[in-house]
Order: structure tokens, then C-alpha cells, then sequence
């Protein structure tokens, strides 16, 4: 509500306008759309642990094509090369394994660099649980705010450089951990970025 009448005072008003009246609204409308995205994110964190929604099987291959499938247009856009093991299936939370799966692919895609962004999905199958990776070959971080970067709102970037809300790491966090898990992130500034998380058989 807040962006449309804003976008109605921008059009029906554009001739009385000067320009630093319209660039503020511009700023206002910016703000009301963070806030928006804000809000949906923490509605997203809020969920993952009031939904009551039991654990079905899951086909992980069918999860990641759903992920992608979501993705379509920021694939497209960014050319992203990605390959992946097979994935097993598991017990799992299917609409969450989807949104684990988006939202560290979204990130890969994000802090991509320039030239080819590769982007490497793999499962390994160890005793009692399945460990999986998605690694990329993006701006990576300094391994010194590997633990922060999963706390909810913690950003290593501007809004102006990256937009983002800082959620969505800790949505994966919570996921992963409702799920019995256990998530970590292994990188070097400009080396790119493995996420792993493990989910038991
Ligand atoms: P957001 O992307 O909205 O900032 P996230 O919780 O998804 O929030 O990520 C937190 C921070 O972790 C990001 O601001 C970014 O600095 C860092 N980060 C996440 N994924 C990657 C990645 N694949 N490569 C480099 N940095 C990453």
C-alpha cells in the first residue's frame, strides 16, 4: 500500500514535483520494499519452527529441481553452471529441504564473482547420515565470520552493494538443526564458498 500510493504520487504529481522531491519518494519506495521483503523473511523464520507439518520421505532430487525450478530466472541471468551427485532420498520436511536447497543456491548465485560462476552439488553417503555441499566459486568471506554470517540480520555487506535481509542463512540454520543436523560454511576471500550440512539417514 505504502509503494503504490507512493508510485501514484510520483505519476499524478510528476509535473509539481521538483527533483529532490521526486528522488526522496524514490527513497521511500526503497524502504517500503525492504520492509516488505523483511517482513516475509521473518515470517519464513517464524514458520520453520511453529509449522507441525510431520516428516514424509522425500526425493532430494525432486527438492533440488523445485529449488531450481523457483531459481529459474536468476540462473538464467547469471549463466550459472551447476552440476549435482544423485541425491538420496530422506525423511524429511519437503517444503523446508526446498527452501534449504534455495536459499544456499540463491546466495551461490549472489556473491558470485566475475566469469563463469560453477556451482558443485554433491552427497556422500557416511555412516549414519548423508553429508552434502554446494560449493561455488564466488567472493567467498573471511573464515573469521564463518559462525556470524548464520545469526538472523548478521550481513557482511552493504544493502547498497548486495541487498538482503540477513535471514537466510539462519532460516537454514534452524532447518537443518530441526532436522537433527548440523550446518558450517568453509571459505577464503576470493576463493569462493563450500556450504555443508549433514541430515541422518
Ligand atoms: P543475506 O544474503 O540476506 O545477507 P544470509 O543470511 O543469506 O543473508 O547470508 C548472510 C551473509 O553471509 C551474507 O550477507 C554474505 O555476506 C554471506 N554469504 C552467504 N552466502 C555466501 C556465499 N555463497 N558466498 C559468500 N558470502 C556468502
Amino acid at each position: 500500500m505504502i509503494s503504490m500510493y507512493l508510485e501514484l504520487l510520483r505519476l499524478n504529481y510528476k509535473d509539481k514535483l521538483d527533483k529532490a522531491a521526486q528522488e526522496f519518494i524514490g527513497f521511500a519506495k526503497n524502504g517500503a520494499e525492504r520492509s516488505e521483503k523483511l517482513i516475509h523473511d521473518l515470517l519464513e523464520y517464524a514458520k520453520v519452527s511453529t509449522m507441525d507439518k510431520s516428516l514424509e520421505k522425500t526425493s532430494l532430487e525432486a527438492v533440488l529441481k523445485g529449488a531450481l525450478s523457483n531459481l529459474e530466472l536468476l540462473v538464467l541471468e547469471s549463466g550459472a553452471d551447476i552440476t549435482h551427485d544423485r541425491l538420496p532420498d530422506l525423511t524429511a520436511d519437503t517444503t523446508q529441504m526446498v527452501q534449504l536447497f534455495q536459499n544456499l543456491l540463491s546466495n551461490a548465485i549472489k556473491y558470485r564473482r566475475e566469469g563463469q560462476l560453477k556451482i558443485i552439488i554433491s552427497a556422500k553417503e557416511e555412516n549414519n547420515r548423508w553429508l552434502f555441499s554446494i560449493k561455488d566459486n564466488g567472493i567467498g568471506i573471511d573464515a573469521q565470520h564463518k559462525e556470524q554470517i548464520f545469526d538472523i540480520f548478521r550481513r557482511l555487506h552493504s544493502k547498497t552493494e548486495y541487498s538482503g535481509t540477513g535471514i537466510g542463512l539462519s532460516i537454514c540454520k534452524k532447518i537443518v538443526e530441526r532436522h537433527h543436523g548440523k550446518i558450517w560454511m568453509e571459505s577464503q576471500p576470493g576463493q569462493g564458498a563450500v556450504f555443508y550440512f549433514t541430515l541422518p539417514k
